[in-house]
């Protein structure tokens, strides 16, 4: 038994850094609906002894700003509808932004199983992020760095239970 976990959120916040740090080299597939393909990504993760299955919503990147909402809004929610949990990440530098705050609202809506990351929070960067982030009303925010690796144990600590 295993779980499959979706990392969500706006471009630039660092789904993917968070997806390659927990998936490593054992990238197992992408989407293949047609004009979709690399806009899901699927991996195997692995968090200490956990093992997951990780979907990154990539593909946001290269869109230009007025047609981003509505896609990042079907991204996210194609994913979210695929995973068994959500980590939902904000920047925890730039703090709490509208965007954000539609994402927030339809994963609310879906009443999607939500974990809230502040990203971007290492040493002690994005403590104000993390303050601001309660104002989503996703939770506890959970202060993460997926660039260096910090914080894992309390994704960890949340995620075993699912397992
Ligand atoms: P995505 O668009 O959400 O997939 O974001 P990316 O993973 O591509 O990261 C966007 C930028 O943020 C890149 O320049 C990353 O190096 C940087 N980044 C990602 N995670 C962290 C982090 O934990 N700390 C810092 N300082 N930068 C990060
Ligand atoms: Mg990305």
């Amino acid at each position: 038994m295993t779980f499959t976990l979706a990392i969500v959120g706006r471009p630039n916040v660092g789904k993917s850094t968070l997806f390659n740090r927990l998936v490593g080299r054992r990238l197992a597939l992408v989407d293949d609906q047609p004009g979709v393909t690399r806009d899901l990504r699927e991996g195997e993760a692995k968090l200490f002894g956990l093992r997951f299955t990780v979907i990154d919503t990539a593909g946001l990147e290269e869109v230009t700003d007025d047609s981003l909402q509505g896609r990042m809004r079907r991204l996210t929610e194609r994913a979210v509808d695929m995973a068994d949990v959500s980590l939902f990440l904000i920047d925890g530098r730039v703090g709490v932004t509208p965007t954000d705050q539609v994402l927030a609202d339809l994963l609310r809506r879906k009443g999607a199983r939500v974990i809230l990351g502040v990203n971007k929070a290492e040493g002690r960067a994005g403590e104000d992020g993390a303050l601001e982030a309660w104002s989503l009303g996703l939770g506890e925010p959970l202060r993460l760095s997926a660039e260096h690796g910090e914080g894992m144990e309390d994704l960890y600590a949340v995620l075993a239970p699912l397992a």
